[in-house]
């Protein structure tokens, strides 16, 4: 069976360009990896945080919209966007955030884990959990983490469903994932492998209340990873095995990707690993400049002229 090894990225909608910029790279301290714009709507930014490259697993991204509404959570939807950190590193990241001005809850144990949830400036979910696996993984050395803190990329995305059903079958018959346990109502599924990598868990709990409504601070959609091409038509395959239609595959540039609504209701991406973000710019130098598809490129000018300012880095 073809499977996906884990999550590709994680794409949310938020508020203030510049304040969206500042909290992920300066308070999370995630790399800034690409600047570049919506490119189903060029006249919005489009902004990709992660480790050094860019790696898949750890790809948080942003549509910025200055005047968005705050989105409310409900059934159908990415409930929490949980960061793998270091064991021993949870406590020094409680007063960071304190500092910070951050909002957080306490500290709780999650399947062995301890998890700090926190919201981001636009009222997103967070957590940060202490990951084993975590300090195995490279840290991108230009942030403003020590090594032994850094965020490795995802821990896990919890989802929030009416009945969680239909969404476990994706998983477990389309990526080739096992249900890996129950804890006071949360199933865990994991990817295949061995576990050490970023972006192998998803936790589905069940959620009363209805549909939520889209807004800044909302998980727009996730991605899961395919290897290639064809393990991305084997998977849309399997999708259409169980009568869940895709999207035709779209060039972002950086991967490529279909598209499709799982029976829960939440928006799912199956991206490629490759390219990857260094297509287009050198590893050195990612995120410094607007970076636009081909596409694109004559209307630069008018496309530079109608996106937020940015300002001076803070
Ligand atoms: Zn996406």
């Amino acid at each position: 069976m073809t499977t996906s090894t884990g999550l590709h990225h994680v794409t949310a909608m938020a508020g203030h360009a510049r304040r969206n910029l500042d909290f992920y790279t300066q308070t999370l301290g995630l790399r800034f990896v690409k600047k570049t714009v919506n490119f189903d709507d060029p006249g919005t930014y489009h902004f990709y945080f992660g480790d050094a490259v860019g790696t898949p697993g750890t790809i948080i991204t942003f549509f910025p919209w200055g005047d968005a509404a705050p989105g409310r959570v409900g059934a159908g939807e990415t409930q929490e966007t949980a960061f793998a950190v270091p064991v021993g590193s949870l406590d020094g990241w409680e007063m960071r955030l304190a500092d910070l001005g951050v909002e957080a809850g306490a500290i709780v144990t999650r399947f062995g884990e301890r998890v700090l949830p926190f919201a981001d400036p636009d009222g997103m979910r967070l957590s940060l959990v202490e990951t084993a696996w975590a300090a195995g993984v490279p840290a991108w050395d230009g942030g403003p983490l020590a090594d032994d803190a850094a965020i490795r990329g995802f821990a896990s995305v919890t989802l929030g469903l009416a009945n969680p059903a239909a969404t476990a079958t994706v998983l477990t018959e389309v990526f080739g994932w096992r249900h890996a346990g129950t804890e006071a109502g949360r199933q865990r599924f994991v990817a295949p492998g061995d576990g050490t990598h970023p972006g192998h868990v998803v936790d589905l709990v069940t959620v009363g209340g209805g549909r939520g409504r889209l807004g800044a601070g909302s998980v727009h959609h996730i991605a899961f990873r395919a290897a290639s091409d064809a393990d991305q038509a084997a998977m849309a395959a399997a999708l259409g095995r169980l009568g869940v239609p895709a999207t035709e595959q779209k060039d972002r540039n950086y991967f490529r990707s279909i598209y499709f609504r799982e029976p829960g209701g939440v928006l799912f991406e199956i991206a490629t690993d490759d390219p990857g973000f260094a297509v287009d710019e050198s590893v050195e130098t990612l995120g410094t400049r607007l970076m636009l598809p081909e596409q694109y490129e004559t209307a630069r000018a008018r496309i530079e002229a109608v996106l937020p300012d940015l300002g001076a880095a803070s």
